[in-house]
């Protein structure tokens, strides 16, 4: 081995410890930063070592590249975090394109030269990369509501996926059998693309987050099958973590969210009959002085954040309107939803920034119990996961996702702007009970107008 290579293999093995210890460290809220630093580090360190690979002979294509990914990757950081999950899925679908393009262009240089191994790992690799391309892209256009978020279903649709499916899968095992026959290969990329948006556009915006671990976990099985491919041993590390953590994070959302991955994925595909609860009466508007006395004279209130304390970026002035309420004697907890939000960890994340500390955070399961005992559940833009049909409605599109059961609270107050939906499209009848009081208002404004009513009380 030349001191290149050995140089090469050195920073492959950091970087490959680097993102185990990244992983690890983002198990636990304490850690997650470090754990980011460690694993851009890791992916700093594997960049560098790729380029003193001994096969590159011609930095100019690797420099245009890197100011062209620098100049798109680096405005796209830029964007709010209410807006990561479509970044998310963009990345998703950039790092499936590379993979999918990097594997045709072996075929291409290579043709059936490939071991049958390689063939096998090439042509995994470009199927699951290419359905992830637009699949991801999909999402992103639904998350970003380009699309609309609610199933898309056409007559005919479950016959002609399965025929999809089998054309794919087909194509693929006759390329492996016979690799010379470019006819299959690129048969099987085709349906490939078209069988990532049949997968996406019949799952409810509401399931959005289950598709976005699981397309992250394509991402990576990819980018393993790349490494066998090219013989990177850190793409496969680094495919193979990606992969598998995704895949484990699938799972947990579909717990969260009381689904089955074959429910989720395969739900949209059959003609499941949904139907909203008709509401009927009207909203209840409350007025901020009528709240700031209901907060006032509580013995316990929950605060329930939810994506519009994100939009709003309202969780400063909750933080404030919690320590008011404590300083009075007010027992104060903040109700997390797992899947409050638009990405996983969303709320802890907003809440540990205005410094709530962790011991005031509770999950579903530890505040429903004492939703009965609450004296106002204050809603701060949430919706859907505070949405009773989901409980109550068998047939509602998100029926049995579990919710924060605020209608069960002595007096529910609201925080919205108006009457807008929540991310799934439905009608929330949380909202018509008589419990409820609706206070409109951007969050963080109503938020900090509460701050000064209570102390008025
Ligand atoms: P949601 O259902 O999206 O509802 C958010 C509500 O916030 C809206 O009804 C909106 O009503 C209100 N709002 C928006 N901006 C506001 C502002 N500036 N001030 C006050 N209110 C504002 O949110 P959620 O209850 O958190 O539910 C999350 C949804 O996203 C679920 O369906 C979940 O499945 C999905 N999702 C989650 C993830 C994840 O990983 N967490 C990922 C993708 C999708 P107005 O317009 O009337 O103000």
């Amino acid at each position: 081995m030349s001191h290149a290579q050995y140089f090469l293999e050195a920073t492959y093995l950091i970087a490959s410890c680097l993102f185990v210890l990244g992983l690890k460290g983002l198990s636990h809220p304490d850690t997650a930063r470090r754990g980011m630093i460690m694993a851009a580090a890791g992916m700093a360190a594997a960049v560098i070592g790729t380029l003193f690979h001994p096969d590159i002979h011609n930095y100019l294509y690797i420099a245009i590249g890197l100011i062209l990914g620098s100049s798109i990757g680096i405005p796209m950081a830029m964007v709010p975090m209410t807006a990561m999950p479509q970044r998310t899925a963009l990345s998703h679908a950039f790092g499936a394109l590379a993979a999918s393009m990097v594997g045709i262009a072996e075929y291409v240089i290579h043709g059936s030269k490939l071991g049958p191994v390689k063939v096998g790992a090439l042509g995994l690799e470009v199927m699951l990369g290419s359905l992830t391309v637009t699949g991801s892209l999909i999402a992103a256009a639904k998350l970003q509501e380009l699309m609309r978020g609610t199933p898309i279903m056409f007559k005919g649709q479950q016959i002609f996926n399965l025929a999809l499916f089998i054309v794919m899968v087909g194509s693929f095992v006759a390329w492996i059998v016979n690799p010379a026959a470019q006819m299959f290969f690129y048969t099987m990329v085709g349906c490939a693309f078209v069988f990532g948006i049949m997968l996406v556009i019949p799952i409810g915006a509401a399931d959005m987050p289950v598709v976005m671990s699981l397309l992250n976990s394509y991402a990576g099985l990819s980018s393993a099958a790349t490494g066998f491919v090219l013989g990177n041993n850190v793409l496969i590390i680094a495919g193979t973590l990606d992969g598998f953590s995704g895949f484990i994070l699938s799972i947990l959302m579909c717990r969260a969210m009381n689904r089955s991955i074959t429910n989720v994925l395969f739900g949209g595909f059959g003609a499941a009959v949904t139907q909203e609860t008709a509401v009927t009466g009207s909203m209840r508007e409350v007025g901020l002085d009528d709240v700031a006395v209901q907060l006032a004279y509580a013995n316990q209130v929950v605060f329930v954040p939810g994506y519009g304390m994100a939009t709003a970026q309202a969780q400063h002035a909750c933080r404030e309107l919690g320590n008011i309420l404590e300083e009075r004697g007010i027992s104060v907890k903040y109700a997390i939803h797992p899947v409050a939000g638009r990405m996983p960890g969303h709320m802890n994340v907003l809440l540990a920034e205005a410094n709530v500390p962790y011991s005031s955070l509770y999950e579903m399961e530890q505040i429903n119990p004492e939703m009965q005992s609450t004296d106002v559940a204050v809603v701060i833009g949430a919706n859907d996961v505070v949405n009773p049909d989901a409980r109550d409605n068998p047939k509602s599109l998100i029926a049995g996702m579990p919710i924060i059961e605020v209608d069960k609270a002595k007096s529910v107050v609201v925080l919205k702007r108006g009457k807008g939906k929540g991310f799934s499209g439905l009608e929330n009848p949380l909202f018509f009970k008589p419990v409820t009081g609706m206070l409109y208002g951007d969050a963080k404004t109503s938020l900090t107008n509460l701050v000064q009513a209570v102390q008025k009380v």
